[in-house]
């Protein structure tokens, strides 16, 4: 036993998966081999080396997203910023005024500093809670349990994850109510469906789905116009929840947040983790008196978000109040770096790696926003006969590293890749590539 944990490639791996698991998995190998009385100590801690990297795949790790995605749900969606982190670090650390108020010494609430940054970048006060998921939940708990809801058939989708619109709708107790066609929706049908029972009309972002063609949506100002006659909430869950315009980053137009208040929506939700940057957590933002019912909603005890996530979305809407945005919250830096700095990067990849060569890339905003919209990128792409396995042994190496395949060559995006992985990223290539011996 000794002699195995003290091998050298056994050792490697104890860092990440700990001493004890890997004893754990060594007597688990030694078990196995003792009824096999010839085998030899190298086929042993074979054993034992796959068996821990077995553990150390399945075990949270941080990867290299190298598919060109920005916001990419399995990935984690948007990496923090350095403020973010700042903040998760010190009110982690110790304890902080989370519902307590300095000024009175009495109980405070946990909503007031998100509604007041929101008001500030937004124009309109907010609730954070933990996802967008939740968002929409708590609104139809709170206006439309019992009730009827009204939604166009062509905004009924599944957003992924198992987020689709009919199913939250039924959890929450509401009666769906579908207007239009798949593809056509008129004002006149809204109109139709409004009843003594009607609580609420929503519009929802279809995300990565889109229905182009002969198509017609009424205008949301034209929605609004019709709740404000009828007395009923106008919702709108955008999703992704840009508070910028994405233009600006060359990518196509995505409404924005301040689009649809500005439209007269009454309540917008949005996640944290999409084109906010932030981490996970789900906004409501909207008008006054209804955010007040919310507040009031018993189930939002159960949905509410934890100090460090409230900590990371504080600090991250504190770049949208200081306009450093750009600079300061990675997925927008990302966004805004250019195909040249890229190129020059991948230099340095096609330099080290014989078998790269650099090409012109799609990457992909993600995370529900702008399916079908691409952003020029710049990667790395590797020609072999087994693109699978090469994509494969990436991703069980270490750092992971998550590629693509294209036209059968494995494709590495830069976009993605964080310039200070630059460095290991290449070394594993040029390991891979150049033959050398890894392990499995
Ligand atoms: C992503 C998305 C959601 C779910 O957001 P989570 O923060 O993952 O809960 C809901 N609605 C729309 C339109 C979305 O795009």
């Amino acid at each position: 036993m000794h002699r195995i944990l003290d091998d050298p490639r056994v050792r490697a791996l104890e860092a990440e998966v700990g001493r004890e698991r890997i004893k754990r998995a060594a007597q688990e190998v030694l078990g196995r081999v003792r009824l096999s009385p010839n085998a030899e100590f190298e086929t042993i801690v074979a054993a034992v080396v796959n068996a821990a990297e077995d553990l150390r795949r399945t075990s949270l790790r941080s990867v290299v997203n190298a598919t060109g995605i920005v916001v990419h749900t399995n990935l984690g969606r948007a990496p923090l910023g350095a403020d973010a982190l700042a903040a998760v670090d010190e009110f982690g650390r110790g304890y902080c005024n989370l519902e307590f108020d300095l000024a009175t010494g009495e109980r405070g609430s946990r909503y007031t500093v998100v509604d007041e940054l929101l008001r500030e970048v937004t124009g309109a006060g907010g609730l954070a809670v933990n996802n967008c998921a939740a968002a929409v939940l708590l609104v139809l708990d709170t206006f439309a349990r019992g009730r009827e809801v009204v939604v166009a058939r062509g905004e009924l989708v599944e957003v992924g994850g198992g987020f689709r619109v009919p199913d939250v709708l039924e959890r929450s107790g509401a009666t769906l109510v579908e207007v239009g066609t798949t593809n056509r929706v008129y004002i006149a049908d809204y109109e139709r469906a409004l009843s003594p029972r009607t609580a609420l009309i929503l519009r929802t972002h279809p995300s990565n789905y889109r229905i182009e063609g002969f198509v017609a949506a009424p205008e949301a100002a034209a929605l609004v116009a019709l709740g404000k006659h009828a007395g009923v909430p106008v919702v709108e869950d955008l999703g992704s929840g840009a508070l910028v315009d994405l233009t600006e980053y060359g990518a196509p137009h995505e409404r924005t947040v301040g689009e649809a208040l500005t439209d007269g929506i009454d309540l917008v939700t949005f996640s944290g983790d999409k084109l906010l940057g932030g981490p996970q957590a789900g906004i409501v933002a909207g008008r006054s008196h209804l955010l007040a019912r919310l507040r009031n909603n018993p189930l939002l005890r159960a949905l509410r978000l934890d100090k460090l996530s409230l900590a990371a979305l504080a600090a991250t809407l504190e770049c949208y109040r200081n306009e450093s945005v750009r600079e300061r919250i990675p997925i927008y830096r990302m966004l805004s770096t250019t195909p040249a700095e890229l190129r020059a990067r991948a230099q340095a990849y096609a330099a080290a790696v014989a078998a790269a060569t650099i090409v012109d890339t799609s990457g992909y905003i993600g995370g529900g926003a702008l399916p079908q919209a691409s952003i020029a990128s710049v990667g790395v792409a590797i020609g072999t006969s087994e693109p699978d396995a090469l994509c494969a042994r990436l991703r069980f190496g270490d750092p992971a590293i998550v590629a693509r395949i294209e036209d059968d060559r494995v494709v590495l995006d830069l976009r993605t890749i964080a310039p200070s992985d630059d460095e290991r990223v290449v070394a594993r290539l040029a390991q891979e590539i150049s033959g050398s011996p890894h392990k499995r």
